[in-house]
């Protein structure tokens, strides 16, 4: 069986992945890590580093590190590392070698093909440079797609429905967004935009700055101009911020993080979501202003959307999904793991090639919502119970999540915790599924007692609520054993993604775009049988461009489906391949005029 990798070449991560058996599994390294920093270096003896190794020494020796080259692909420039000159092409052949490395090592076995994504806005230079640098790194580089394609393809390898789906990209570096169209089981990129400056990067040096500028107050020392500090504090800022997507505190702790008058000074704060949250807002308001842009490019409406995609480790941050939830009025989907699924698709989409056979992938996930019963201030004078999500439905199991409440007054002795299940405001019309008391709160408390309600819920279907007094750290919880069989039994806890939809938004059928099938389609799907998906689905938007071809171009492509038909019912893959590239070669053409 022909081996084809997909690979996610990422600004801040990389990694690889392989459809073995039927869906796509990503290669970790020796200590189970699946993403690869995408930084290249020189130690001090000259040694290679490539990954975190390089990555921890960007600070300390920059100018023998290189980080976040895919945004210099296409360039004709050099870099400079440890006194010698690359250009990014080479430097990104040594992050896609040491993929392929992985792959071999765990395969047992050499790789040669793979399928590389880059961002929907790249330009043709620099999707040539991205082949390029897969050929340094010994790689017959298959196909070239764009990211928000790859991740719809792990999220659904044959969709035969007709969607308009927003993928949201937030990693370490950049932003994209792309609204992204499948019809016919075509998927075509409708518009995109982006922040090649805005990811979760940015979030850490905010938080980096807030940490140093207390520790600068309080200490007279400003630790960002210590390099090893620095270095130590945005490893330890990063681990708290990502805390922060499932904590409503994180502490930072560092030891021995400099010194003054010969006495070793030690680093401890704490920080709660929302002051993370306040530094933060802007960075995502940016985002959200991307959106704007590219629905406006794509002539669209929130409620034309189908459903909302996250991509990108730094779309887990909770304030990102609730902006989302509230301006699109959708629940995103983040069942697969968010910084792997560009990897995942893009071997999807290298299985297509082979004419493997690729299932749909299962994730367990919770189909309701889980929260609690809260009274809401909207002003002085209303207020009002609602239902205050903890776990949102489509959530990936096992899904841990905290929320900090205040009680309703100050004083106030006790805190009733009620636990609903539904995606209802109003709690009447969800399912009470338990409740407990919080008793011995402080009640000379002067402002209202802050309590953390932390919701467990296990792969089996056990959560376990717990409350805490932040005040008083009186503690009390209640397990519920029967969360997951009330759905267990209505709709099926192991959900696959298809599943997962039809508890999601509702999938709509988008309308139809007049006059995108010829009307020999049908009668063409016979010839079509025994192709591969992903040959079917260049063949289907081959067709659908015809009536925007010219006359020439319309008679070539029409040979070139023919030609493509020919090779596959004799099983000549090498022409197909051929005639494969020369079509998507004029369909870009074609769709560009
Ligand atoms: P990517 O480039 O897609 O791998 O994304 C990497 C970025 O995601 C880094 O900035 C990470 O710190 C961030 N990230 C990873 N996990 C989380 C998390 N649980 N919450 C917030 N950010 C995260």
């Amino acid at each position: 069986m022909e081996v084809i990798v997909g690979i996610d070449l990422g600004t801040t991560n990389s990694a690889i992945s392989l459809v073995r058996e039927t869906s796509p599994e990503v290669f970790r390294n020796e200590r189970g890590l699946a993403t690869l920093p995408s930084v290249v270096g020189f130690g001090a003896n000259g040694q290679l580093l490539v990954g975190e190794s390089a990555r921890n020494q960007a600070l300390i020796a920059p100018e023998r590190t290189v980080k976040s080259i895919k945004r210099k692909m296409g360039e004709e420039i050099k870099v400079s590392v440890a006194g010698k000159e690359y250009s990014p092409q080479e430097i990104s052949a040594i992050i896609l070698r040491t993929l392929r490395e992985l792959a071999e090592s765990a395969l047992g076995h050499a790789v040669v093909k793979a399928v590389i994504t880059v961002p929907a806005y790249f330009n043709e230079n620099q999707r040539e440079a991205t082949r390029l640098a897969g050929e340094l790194a010994g790689l017959n580089v298959v196909r070239i797609i764009n990211e928000p394609t790859a991740a719809i393809l792990v999220y659904e390898p044959h969709s035969e429905r007709n969607e308009r789906i927003l993928v949201y990209d937030l990693g370490g570096g950049t932003f994209d967004v792309s609204i992204v169209q499948i019809e016919r089981g075509v998927i075509e990129v409708l518009s995109s935009h982006g922040d090649t400056h805005l990811g979760g990067d940015d979030f850490d040096e905010l938080l980096l700055n807030y940490v140093c500028d207390e520790f600068s107050e309080e200490h007279g020392i400003d630790l960002r101009k210590i390099p090893v500090a620095q270095s130590r504090l945005l490893q330890a800022v990063e681990e708290a911020k990502k805390r922060l997507s499932t904590e409503v505190v994180a502490e930072i702790s560092e030891e021995f993080i400099a010194e003054k008058d010969g006495q070793p000074l030690h680093l401890r704060t704490e920080i709660t979501r929302g002051e993370y949250e306040d530094l933060i807002a802007p960075l995502i308001e940016r985002s959200i202003a991307c959106i704007d842009a590219a629905m406006s490019d794509a002539k669209l409406l929130p409620t034309q959307l189908d459903r909302v995609i996250l991509v990108g480790g730094s779309s887990r941050t909770p304030m990102v999904q609730n902006l989302l939830r509230n301006r699109l009025e959708k629940e995103p989907h983040l069942e697969i793991d968010p910084d792997l699924c560009v990897a995942m698709g893009a071997a999807v989409q290298g299985a297509l090639i082979a004419g493997r056979n690729v299932g749909t992938l299962l994730v367990d996930i919770t189909p309701h919502t889980l929260g609690i019963e809260s009274l809401v201030k909207f002003s002085m004078a209303r207020t009002e119970l609602q239902t205050v999500p903890i776990i949102h439905r489509n959530s990936p199991l096992p899904a841990s999540r905290s929320e900090m409440f205040r009680t309703a007054t100050p004083g106030q002795a006790a805190v009733q915790i009620r636990i609903l299940q539904g995606e209802y405001t109003e709690p009447e019309r969800n399912e009470s599924i338990g409740e407990f008391l919080l008793e011995g709160l402080d009640t000379d408390l002067d402002e209202e007692s802050e309590v953390i309600v932390r919701f467990d819920l296990t792969l089996d279907g056990q959560l376990k609520v717990s409350a805490i007094d932040r005040t008083t750290g009186r503690e009390n919880f209640i397990t519920v054993n029967s969360a997951m069989a009330r759905f267990r039994t209505a709709e099926g806890a192991r959900a696959s993604t298809a599943l997962a939809e039809a508890f999601g938004d509702s999938a709509k059928d988008a309308p139809s775009s007049a006059g995108s099938a010829e009307p020999s389609e049908k009668a063409a799907s016979a010839a079509d049988s025994g192709l591969s998906s992903e040959t079917t689905q260049l063949i289907a938007k081959a067709r659908r461009l015809l009536p925007s071809a010219s006359k020439e171009d319309e008679a070539e492509i029409r040979e070139l489906i023919d030609v493509i038909q020919g090779c596959a019912a004799q099983g000549n893959q090498s022409g197909l391949d051929v005639a494969s590239g020369k079509l998507i070669d004029l369909l870009f053409y074609v769709e560009d005029r």
